[in-house]
């Protein structure tokens, strides 16, 4: 299958990895929105919100769990961030594997619709 983080996450493209672990990767986004933009991804192909079910939504809460992580070694977790998935083209997803913006070190827009 042709997926850009698949390709990111074996190595073929590069990346500025910030994190990785048996179940994850994370990596600067490269048109960063915020002084802190981290994109948090499963090792396991999902192409979006639309594919977690409850027999594979176990890895979601870990992402969540590594956002904190990574908020707090980036120094955003008192500061304030924003997690967020976009889903299809409404949300304006442009890379169909699954991914978490981790976005902080600004004041972020309160725009949410
Ligand atoms: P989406 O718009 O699908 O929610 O987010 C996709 C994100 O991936 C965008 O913020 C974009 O800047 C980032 N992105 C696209 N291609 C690459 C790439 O090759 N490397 C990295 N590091 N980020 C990418
Ligand atoms: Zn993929």
């Amino acid at each position: 299958m042709d997926c850009l983080f698949c390709s990111i996450i074996k190595g073929e493209i590069p990346s500025t990895k910030v994190y990785e672990d048996e179940q994850v990767y994370a990596f600067k986004d490269i048109n960063p929105m915020a002084p802190v933009h981290v994109l948090i991804i499963p090792k396991t192909h999902l192409s979006s919100i639309n594919d977690v079910t409850e027999e594979n939504s176990a890895v979601i809460a870990h992402i969540y769990a590594v956002a904190a992580k990574l908020a707090k070694a980036l120094g955003i977790s008192e500061s304030g961030y924003r997690v967020v998935s976009n889903c299809g083209a409404d949300a304006g997803q442009t890379v169909f594997h699954l991914h978490f913006h981790l976005l902080g070190g600004k004041k972020l827009n309160v725009e949410m619709g």
